[in-house]
């Protein structure tokens, strides 16, 4: 017997590498919602985007800067603190690609439609890489709170909306553009932020911290919004990271986080000593202070895994139109339609609810609704969708089998990011009551999703947002209820967009599979094999 005759290498029915597509010219979702909201202007950028996003080199880049996690260096040769992360050359690309592209800065400069705009790019960003994410959201929910802070904005503001990425640990003067981070969670607590023990005292007009922050993220960040404590309470500060001499702000380093995902961004514990610090807003203020940037970066953790769940349905669609099993397609097996099915309803409609969320930011300035409606619908939307994610991410991990549960699979680094967006900016028991108190406070609030609701109305959809609303009036239980109550309101605002704005098949699917009662898995519609597949093969990206 040859060595040719027992060769054992041949590679048959694995599925190439989904790349090399433009997944904004690919993707009628997002198209649609980019008309929707009447910003063809960003059509160009996204194109472009979308490009970038669906090469290989791009992809490259995501796969490098997650394997080769960022590195603390406390200090140098000679042993004076420098307090750096290092991070893979892939990382500074993918930087230098968001905030070149704007993602950060748009919503802000382009009028109007600016976060629609904004949100096709950021969307698009999420699909590749989730790390850097993380300083494009911060430092574009940054200007909510600079907003409000003139002399601190006359300093910073130019230099944040800068579409540049300059990583040099520099003054802002000396700048070309400048990221922002926020540093709030101590040991003994981040969501009950009262409890921040960092202390702040009087340095002529400027002030000093002492204290310790148990998570923050870029830590190579150029300004951070923190908080701590005067004698009048919790209060909102600025620190830079360099000082305007150009020498360093005591900012130390103490280690990295060695998370389950979301390994090229670094997360860090720090400590301030004698920190030079500006103050922001009302001493005694700090958590209001900092809800409006809180708020932004919640709306934009709804966009980003709304686009997650996408970059997770694209996989598994790729897989199972490419790999056979039992003598056919994996997605012409009715069972695996069924699921594919049954997910790519589940990203639709979180698409949906992430830009109609986008367009009442957009109109919020000018419309009351409109502003009510994003107040309300932004904590709803992100504690479900986050609620989601995982389900979704491990669902669509099981289409690939057992390429999806290795390394080099896409779905990898997703599953390990799916939960995290669910834990920080409030996590779900959080976001839930602060939304309860929302809706106590301004009944305007809930008024707004209950219309938003009504203008696709549907038996389904009034029982369910019925039975909600009884639920929230109810002072005994709705707390114990919040949950169930979110979840209900966010699944009738999904039912009325898909109605609206999906195709009859879908949107009637979508609300009988979800409006009732019970718990379930995916790939349980109740519909048979051909529509299953039409269902399924409709949400494919134009070139896969
Ligand atoms: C990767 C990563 C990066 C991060 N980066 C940053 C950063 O850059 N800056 C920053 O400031 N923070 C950051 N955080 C911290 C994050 O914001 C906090 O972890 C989060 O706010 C939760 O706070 P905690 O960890 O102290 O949990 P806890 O506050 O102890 O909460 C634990 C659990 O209890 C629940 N809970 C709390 N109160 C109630 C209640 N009243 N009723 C019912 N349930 C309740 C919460 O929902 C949660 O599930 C980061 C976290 C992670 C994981």
């Amino acid at each position: 017997m040859t060595a040719a005759m027992i060769e054992t290498h041949e590679v048959a029915n694995q599925v190439p590498p989904l790349e090399g597509y433009d997944a904004y010219g690919a993707d009628p979702w997002l198209r649609a919602a980019v008309a929707r909201a009447k910003v063809p202007w960003i059509e160009g950028q996204a194109h472009g985007l979308g490009v970038y996003v669906g090469s290989p080199e791009a992809q490259h880049h995501a796969v490098l800067a997650n394997r080769y996690t960022p590195e603390l260096r406390t200090h140098d040769a000679t042993g004076h603190r420098i307090d750096t992360v290092a991070y893979h050359p892939s990382y500074h690309v993918l930087m230098n690609r968001a905030f070149s592209a704007g993602v950060h800065s748009l919503a802000w400069k382009c009028q109007p439609g600016g976060f629609s705009g904004r949100a096709a790019l950021f969307y698009l960003w999420n699909q590749l890489e989730q790390g850097t994410a993380c300083p494009v959201t911060m430092t574009f929910a940054s200007i909510a709170v600079l907003d409000q802070a003139p002399a601190l904005a006359r300093e910073w503001r130019a230099k944040v909306l800068a579409d540049a990425y300059d990583p040099r640990p520099e003054p802002v003067a000396r700048k070309s553009g400048a990221t922002i981070g926020m540093a709030m969670t101590e040991k003994q607590g981040g969501s009950d932020l009262r409890a921040v023990a960092t202390v702040a005292v009087p340095d002529g007009s400027t002030w000093r911290l002492t204290g310790h922050k148990w998570f923050c993220s870029a830590p190579m960040s150029d300004g951070f919004f923190t908080l701590a404590r005067l004698p009048e309470g919790v209060t909102c500060f600025f620190v830079p990271r360099s000082l305007p001499d150009g020498t360093r702000n005591a900012f130390l380093i103490q280690r990295l986080k060695d998370k389950v995902g979301n390994r090229s961004n670094a997360s860090s514990e720090i400590e301030y000593r004698d920190t030079f610090a500006q103050l922001v807003g009302e001493p005694g203020r700090g958590i209001a202070t900092l809800i409006s940037m809180a708020h932004h970066t919640r709306f934009d953790i709804v966009v980003g895994v709304a686009a997650m769940m996408r970059a997770a349905l694209n996989q598994a669609l790729h897989h199972a139109c490419h790999r056979s099993a039992f003598g056919k397609e994996l997605a012409d097996h009715p069972l695996m339609a069924n699921v594919l099915a049954d997910l790519a309803l589940e990203a639709e409609a979180a698409t949906l609810l992430a830009f109609r969320l986008a367009a009442a930011f957009d109109a919020s300035q000018a419309d009351a609704g409109e502003r009510e409606l994003q107040r309300a619908l932004t904590p709803v939307a992100k504690y479900w969708l986050c609620k989601r994610m995982a389900a979704v991410a491990a669902e669509a991990m099981e289409c690939l089998g057992g390429n999806g549960y290795v390394e080099e699979s896409p779905l990898a680094r997703l599953y390990r990011e799916a939960p995290l967006n669910g834990i920080w900016e409030g996590s779900a028991n959080v976001i839930c009551l602060d939304a309860l108190r929302a809706f106590s406070r301004s009944p305007e609030a809930i008024g707004a999703i209950e219309s938003e609701v009504s203008a696709g109305s549907d038996p389904r959809l009034a029982r369910r947002l019925g039975g909600a609303m009884r639920a929230l009036r109810d002072p005994v239980s709705a707390e114990a209820q919040a949950r169930a109550i979110l979840e209900s309101l966010a699944l009738c605002v999904q039912g009325s967009l898909m109605k609206r704005h999906s195709d009859a098949r879908a949107a009637e699917t979508f609300c009988s599979s979800r409006l009732g009662e019970g718990a379930r898995a995916f790939g349980a519609l109740e519909l048979d094999a051909a529509a299953l597949k039409a269902l399924a093969l409709r949400a494919r990206l134009g070139t896969s």
